[in-house]
C-alpha cells in the first residue's frame, strides 16, 4: 500500500477495549502486515475494530528467525505494524530485536502510544514520579529474586515490578524483607477491568492483605515500591557495600554478610543478598594476594 517503509510499534489495551486509540485502529488497518505476538490472542481484538490486515506470528520464540523477512517486506516498501497481547510492544514484551534491525536497516520506526501497565498504575498510585525504575519481572527464583531486590535496595527512585498471580505472594514476602517491611508500596491489580484494585500500605501490609485474600492472587498485576529514603541510599549503603565488598575479597560470602552486618549494624540477610547481587554481577573484586593474570 504505502512507497515508504514504516514499522508501527502499536499500543493496544490492557484489559478495557475502550483505550484502542483511533490512530492506533488506523494504521492496524492500513499496514500489509500485522506482527502479532500471538496470533489468535489478537484475533479478537482487530474483529472486535473490524481490522482485516493479515497477521503474522512473531514472540520471543521466532523473532529471531522472522527479522530477515520483515526487513526484506519493508524494505520492499510495505508497511508493518507490531502489536503484542496487550498494551506497549517491547514493554517486557518481544519486539525489541525488530525494531532494532529495522531501525538499522534504515526503516522508519513510528510509535502509536497508547496503553502500558507500568505508566498506569504508576499515574494512580501517588508515589513519587518525576523518576521512576521499570523493573519487569523479578526472577521465578527465590535466591535470583532476592538478590535482585537486594541490588536496588539503595535505589532512590520509584520502582515498578510486574509480577505474576501465583508469585505475588512470596514475591511481596521478599520485598518486605529486602527493603523492609515499613516501605511505603502500592499493589495495583486488573487494571482498566471489572476487579480493577489499587491499594496503598507498607509491604508488610500489603503482603498480609495479598496472603488472606486469594483474590488479590489473581489476575495481572505491577507493584511499585517508594523509593529508597534518602539517608538510605546515600551514606548507609555506600558506606556497608565498601565494607562488604572488602570482606569479600577475603572470606566466604555468608561469612562476609555475618561480619558486614557486625561492623555496620545493617541487616545480615540484607547483606548477604547484596553480597549474591555483587558476586553474579562480577563485582567482587579480585582476591589480593592472588598471582596477577597475564
Ligand atoms: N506490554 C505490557 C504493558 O505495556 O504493560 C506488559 C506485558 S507483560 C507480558 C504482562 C504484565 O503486565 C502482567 O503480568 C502484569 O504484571 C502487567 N499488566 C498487564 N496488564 C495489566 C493490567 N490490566 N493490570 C495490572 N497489570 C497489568
Amino acid at each position: 500500500m504505502s512507497n515508504r517503509a514504516v514499522l508501527y510499534v502499536v499500543a493496544t489495551p490492557i484489559g478495557n477495549l475502550e483505550d484502542m486509540t483511533p490512530r492506533a485502529v488506523r494504521v492496524l488497518s492500513s499496514v500489509d502486515l500485522i506482527a502479532a505476538e500471538d496470533t489468535r490472542h489478537s484475533a479478537g481484538l482487530l474483529r472486535h475494530f473490524g481490522v482485516t490486515t493479515g497477521t503474522a506470528a512473531v514472540h520471543e520464540h521466532n523473532e529471531r528467525e522472522q527479522i530477515p523477512r520483515l526487513i526484506e517486506l519493508l524494505r520492499s516498501g510495505k508497511s508493518i505494524a507490531l502489536i503484542s497481547d496487550a498494551g506497549t510492544p517491547l514493554v517486557s514484551d518481544p519486539g525489541f530485536r525488530l525494531v532494532r534491525a529495522a531501525r538499522a536497516a534504515g526503516v522508519d520506526v513510528v510509535p502509536v502510544p497508547g496503553a502500558c501497565a507500568a505508566v498506569a498504575a504508576l499515574s494512580v498510585a501517588g508515589l513519587p514520579s518525576d523518576r521512576f525504575a521499570f523493573e519487569g519481572f523479578p526472577p521465578a527464583k527465590a535466591a535470583a529474586r532476592r538478590a535482585l531486590f537486594a541490588g536496588v535496595h539503595g535505589e532512590p527512585r520509584t520502582l515498578v515490578f510486574y509480577e505474576v498471580p501465583h508469585r505475588i505472594v512470596e514475591s511481596l514476602a521478599d520485598m518486605a524483607s529486602v527493603f523492609g517491611a515499613e516501605r511505603p508500596a502500592v499493589f495495583a491489580r486488573e487494571l482498566t477491568k471489572q476487579f480493577e484494585t489499587v491499594r496503598a500500605g507498607t509491604l508488610a501490609e500489603l503482603h498480609d492483605w495479598a496472603r488472606s485474600d486469594p483474590n488479590q492472587q489473581r489476575g495481572e498485576i505491577v507493584v511499585l515500591v517508594h523509593g529508597a529514603p534518602a539517608e538510605d541510599a546515600r551514606a548507609g549503603d555506600a558506606e556497608a557495600e565498601r565494607i562488604l565488598q572488602l570482606l569479600m575479597a577475603e572470606l566466604p560470602i555468608s561469612r562476609a554478610a555475618a561480619l558486614a552486618a557486625g561492623i555496620t549494624g545493617r541487616k545480615k540477610n540484607l547483606l548477604y543478598d547484596r553480597a549474591l547481587a555483587l558476586a553474579g554481577a562480577g563485582a567482587k573484586p579480585p582476591a589480593p594476594r592472588r598471582k596477577k593474570q597475564q
